[in-house]
């Protein structure tokens, strides 16, 4: 496959069968907002915010303003994002108030001394992002995108910019009934994403899992070993259903055009575009994507 490339997922769960063509039609647009910025010679980060931020505010994925509350219904949300060229990160943790977490992430990896910040402390963080002019806001909370919105599961992706440049993210409202405070995987680097010069994961699916194994790092060891990107997936999954019996979904990347996937869960909506333009979306049956 051909750079540039955007590969997005909308979360690895046990779908209802009525929510899944929304669930993979969001996808599919986030990935093509994701896909115009490559295209037009934006960067990975540039790409991944934006394509994360649209998932974030459509309503229909667990992230953002569509996120699942918690126990005592009130969003607390998690993000972060991946620089894998620089092997930097920023990530954001409970935070409540705000739509979209992932610009939050990435001026704390850009324009802080701090990788993570968590809960109401958070959004005096956001504040001050918004009072600095990093981004502007179109409603409280809400970070104004170049993007239409009109119209339950964690949402993340891996962009790969004409320059070979890697970014990774993930983004959610956690798991179901969780308990107020309560923070998963999505945030922590090496569990719900990862990235560095060679490639990039992200992983959706039960954080206290997740987090035990480190998912998407071990993913690229398996990667470094010279698995290639399905093998490392494949290998991943493997040792995370052997470790933990548990339910999760990963996607990757590398900087070489390859992409791959594998989950264990019912259905993980996910969207490839890459080179000139080919797409492909699927429920993470990989077969359809492959035949690019
Ligand atoms: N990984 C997320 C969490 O545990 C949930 C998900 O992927 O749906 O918070």
């Amino acid at each position: 496959m051909e750079l540039p490339l955007i590969v997005v997922h909308g979360g690895a769960g046990k779908w209802k069968d009525e929510r899944i063509p929304p669930g993979k039609t969001h996808v599919e647009r986030a990935a093509r907002i994701g896909f115009e910025i490559l295209k037009g010679k934006g960067s990975a980060l540039d790409a991944a915010e934006s394509c994360t931020a649209y998932m974030e505010s459509c309503g229909k994925l667990n992230a953002g303003v569509g996120a699942r509350a918690n126990a005592e219904g009130i969003k607390e949300l998690d993000a972060m994002i991946v620089d894998g060229s620089r092997l930097q990160f920023g990530s954001v943790a409970a935070i409540t108030g705000i739509q979209n977490p992932i610009s939050l992430a990435r001026y704390i990896m850009e324009k802080t001394d701090y990788n993570f910040f968590a809960g109401s402390n958070a959004k005096r963080v956001y504040d001050k992002m918004i009072f600095e002019g990093y981004r502007e806001q179109k409603a409280q909370g809400v970070v104004d995108f170049d993007f239409d919105i009109d119209t339950a599961d964690t949402v993340g992706c891996v962009a790969i910019d004409m320059d070979g440049r890697i970014a990774a993210t993930s983004s959610t409202g956690g798991i179901s009934d969780k308990v107020p405070g309560r923070v998963g995987d999505s945030p922590v680097i090496g569990a719900g994403a990862y990235a560095d010069s060679i490639c990039g994961v992200s992983a959706t699916g039960y954080g206290e899992h997740i987090m035990r194994v480190l998912l998407t790092r071990m993913a690229a060891i398996y990667y470094e070993e010279g698995l290639g990107v399905q093998g490392s997936c494949d290998k991943a999954m493997a040792m995370f259903e052997e470790k933990t019996g548990s339910e999760a979904g990963i996607i990757m990347a590398d900087n070489k055009g390859n992409i791959g996937a594998s989950t264990n869960a019912k259905a993980m909506p996910m969207t490839f575009i890459a080179g000139e333009g080919k797409i492909a979306t699927s429920l993470a049956l990989l077969d359809e994507i492959q035949s690019l």
